[in-house]
């Protein structure tokens, strides 16, 4: 993955009206996977949406979106797309136009490349004017800027959706609180995004899914201080509460609200929970980020208990960027009784470059200094799959890649996702996350990606 001029970030849209629709997607995405040159980077949820044009009365469609990252040439990765197509039943010859279909997979876009010829456009030209492919494509890809109307994937499906609801800004929980017990009161289900503000596409895809999945969106944008074990960091971390509500707004989001250490914790005498009151965040805070930023998982597990006890939310959605953070949120949860934590997939740039609000921080001449952690991902990745099982060997390869390009690594190891040791685990992995922080540019960045 590191090192080659010629991949290009990619997104292909997935649908199926005819048959068992899941399996046909399910099976046309483990075809795109197993496509020599291409790697699935991240795929959307499947989303049902009504026939646009053709026959009357054909069944309702299941859409998808993945995003890929390919070394292919436009028009080989077309025919790979119309092979898999063929192999799971679609004949293009025979079909009515817009009639059902087992499958159809089509290139939207493919990096900044234009063309225009009788077997391919690219980007994709009715994508644009079609809110079944831009709904599945905002959760893989919603800051992609669109080339006819030159707005961004969630901007123009707000647009093609019409006037959203208007948002709600809160300054301190308990109006918060208020505002969701009356949510709840009302039978209305609500999705709950925690963050730390500096908004960018990540939180987005989280806010987007949350909508989909509950009849109220709400964000909490909280610097948590708990959890930095660095005053500077703390110092340096990016805020911008009004940029962030008007993204919200734009993303049709309900309600956004924040407050201070003390108004979260009212009960703590000076306002700050002392050290004996932190909530344990139990055995998944072993090692890895734990190790490195002690004391940082007691922080998360405090606050994030502290505003599922505002928000009470139906569900609360979590990013996989913060892998070590979604097991522990997980284990609290079960805990407490709930809410129940939906995990989302990391959000990258086209780069690769997982977003991050600290992105913002890194000079100009660090940022490709940045992408070494997604370059050494790439490369445990690909030992993997040459079938490489051993953490240490694993954890080597991705130390090579990120030598010389970041300037210190705090760790980058493997993990079982299903079993988290503080250790590395011993003997061959079955199943397998491999984990990355750094330093560039005094910056600090971690990211992940699951193996197997
Ligand atoms: P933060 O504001 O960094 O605390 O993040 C708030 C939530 O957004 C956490 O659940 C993060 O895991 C999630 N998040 C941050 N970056 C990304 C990303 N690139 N993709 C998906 N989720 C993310």
């Amino acid at each position: 993955m590191s090192g080659n001029k010629h991949r290009r970030t990619g997104a292909v849209a997935l649908g199926s009206n005819l048959g068992d629709r899941e399996a046909n997607l399910a099976a046309g995405l483990r075809a795109l996977e197993r496509t020599p040159g291409v790697v699935v980077l991240q795929r959307s949820r499947w989303i049902e949406t009504l026939p646009v044009g053709g026959p009357p009365g054909q069944p309702p469609f299941l859409n998808g979106a993945a995003l890929v990252e390919t070394s292919l040439e436009p028009h080989a990765l077309l025919g790979e797309l119309q092979r898999i197509e063929a192999r799971y039943g679609r004949d293009r010859a025979r079909e009515e136009h817009h009639g059902p279909r087992t499958l159809d997979l089509d290139l939207l876009f493919l990096g900044d490349l234009r063309l225009d010829g009788p077997d391919l456009v690219l980007p994709h030209p009715r994508m644009e004017e079609r809110a079944f492919v831009l709904e599945p494509l905002a959760e893989v890809a919603p800051g992609r800027v669109l080339a006819i109307s030159g707005r961004t994937v969630a901007e123009r499906l707000a647009e093609l959706r019409g006037p959203g609801p208007t948002l709600v800004r809160f300054e301190t929980p308990q109006e918060a609180g208020r505002w969701c017990r009356a949510e709840r009161e009302a039978g209305r289900s609500l999705g709950f995004v925690p963050t730390m503000g500096a908004l960018h596409e990540g939180h987005l895809a989280l806010v987007e899914r949350a909508l989909s999945e509950n009849d109220r969106a709400c964000v909490s944008v909280f610097v948590n201080p708990l959890q930095f074990d660095d005053p500077e960091d703390l110092r340096r971390y990016p805020r911008d509460m009004d940029a962030d509500a008007s993204l919200l707004a734009s993303a049709g989001c309900h309600m956004v609200f924040t407050g201070t250490l003390a108004q979260f914790f009212p009960e703590a005498p000076g306002g700050s929970p002392a050290p004996e009151a932190l909530i344990d965040p139990g055995p998944a805070a072993g090692g890895l980020e734990g190790e490195h930023r002690p004391g940082h998982f007691a922080g998360v597990a405090t606050i994030v208990d502290r505003l599922f006890d505002v928000v009470l939310p139906t569900r609360a959605y979590f990013g996989q960027k913060d892998f070590q953070q979604t097991l522990v949120v997980r284990e609290l949860a079960r805990r407490r009784g709930g809410p129940e934590v939906v995990v989302f997939p990391t959000v990258r740039e086209p780069s690769g470059l997982a977003c991050s609000s600290r992105n913002a921080l890194l000079s100009a001449a660090d940022q490709p200094r940045a992408l070494a952690l997604w370059a050494a991902l790439g490369a445990a990745s690909e030992l993997w799959k040459a079938g490489v099982r051993d953490a240490r060997t694993l954890s080597a390869r991705m130390r090579a890649e990120l030598e010389g390009q970041v300037d210190a690594v705090e760790y980058a190891e493997v993990r079982d996702p299903d079993a988290w040791s503080s250790d590395a685990p011993p003997g061959p992995l079955s199943r397998a996350v491999a984990l990355i922080a750094a330093q560039v540019g005094g910056v600090r960045l971690i990211d992940n990606l699951v193996l197997a």
